[in-house]
């Protein structure tokens, strides 16, 4: 679900939507598919990057970092009506894995649960029908989806902090590559969320990019593990505007900043309660408006937030 943002928000590309719809998806073949949680099987989450070649489709080309393309599983629900299509992000540069748009990837977790009534293992229908794929199979595609989760139409004229937990690193992931790969003129600040190291996606190629690149910050944290390296122990994401806030309250006082949020429904309360804390009101309005009557942000509950508290102009957020 993406929250519309205000008027006044930076311009955004024109983009194409549904080029393939659930009536007439495309068929993706997949190309490769791996582990990418840094502790490999030592990490209590399945996550794969998985990637699948579109050429010739009408999805070739037409998607872009931020968007989310369609997975239609096979076979039929519990009421016999065929699976709906889930949404997955983009994880890969608008340009695809290939470079040539062909290659289109996402990263996947696979939902693992009980069944509510009959406590049975339940298996999440789409994301272990992906994450059992392999090189060579095919799978229905639609998309993409989102006109708002994206990069501005000039990004060279911002700098941008992102905000990530679990598989919402999916689009960080391509819009980083995009702003490397085009050697934007921009200060780029990523702040991973997980609950232990082992959960960490992508942590590799991050930390490779943030030592060859000036422009590029990889930052972690972590909330039930305690790592001294890391400069703090057991954190979540919205912690390091206090632990960093030299270099990061800085970047949210200045104009050129958007904030992007993307990950487990709800971590954006956090993150705007402490923005509420460190920001002057007239900068804070930029990233958040409040409904009249809502009172101060820091007492708004939980429940109420998403209907009280809306995204600014310089705010985007893609929680699910
Ligand atoms: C814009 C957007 C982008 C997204 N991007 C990504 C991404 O990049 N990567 C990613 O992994 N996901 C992403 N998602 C989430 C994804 O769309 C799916 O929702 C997710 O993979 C779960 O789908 P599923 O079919 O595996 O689970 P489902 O079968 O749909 O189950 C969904 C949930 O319902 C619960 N549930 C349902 N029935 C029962 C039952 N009988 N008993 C117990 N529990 C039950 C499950 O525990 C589970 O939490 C995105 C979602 C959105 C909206």
């Amino acid at each position: 679900m993406s929250v519309q943002t205000e008027q006044g928000s930076p311009k955004l590309p024109e983009l194409k939507v549904n080029v393939a719809t659930p009536a007439n998806p495309v068929v993706g073949r997949v190309v490769e598919s791996r582990q990418v949680t840094r502790g490999g099987r030592k990490s209590a989450s399945f996550v794969r990057h998985v990637s699948f070649d579109v050429s010739g489709t009408p999805l070739a080309g037409s998607f872009r970092a931020g968007q989310s393309f369609g997975v239609l599983p096979p076979g039929t629900d519990e009421r016999g009506k065929p699976h709906k299509l889930r949404l997955y992000s983009l994880a890969c540069p608008s340009t695809g894995d290939d470079g040539e748009g062909n290659v289109v990837a996402t990263v996947c977790k696979r939902v693992i649960d009980e069944h509510w009534e009959t406590h049975k293992l339940f298996l999440g229908v789409a994301s272990n029908y992906i994450c059992d794929l392999q090189p060579g199979d095919e799978a229905l595609l639609t998309g993409p989806s989102g006109k708002r989760f994206v990069l501005p139409e000039d990004p060279s004229k911002h700098d941008y902090i992102f905000f990530a937990t679990g598989t919402g690193i999916a689009p960080f992931r391509a819009m980083v590559m995009d702003l490397l790969q085009a050697k934007a003129d921009s200060r780029i600040v990523l702040i991973m969320g997980s609950p232990y190291t082992t959960d960490l996606l992508y942590d590799d190629e991050f930390t490779k990019w943030a030592s060859e690149c000036s422009n590029f910050r990889y930052l972690t944290a972590i909330s039930r593990e305690y790592v001294p390296e890391a400069g703090a122990s057991k954190i979540y994401v919205q912690e390091r505007l206090k632990t960093n806030a030299d270099e990061l309250v800085p970047m949210l006082m200045n104009p050129r900043t958007l904030v992007y949020v993307c990950g487990i429904a709800g971590m954006e309360v956090g993150i705007i309660r402490l923005m509420a804390d460190l920001l002057p009101e007239d900068v804070l309005s930029q990233y958040v408006t409040v409904k009249d009557g809502a009172g101060p942000i820091a007492l708004i509950d939980r429940k109420e937030f998403g209907r009280q508290v809306r995204a600014g102009s310089r705010l985007f957020l893609e929680v699910y």
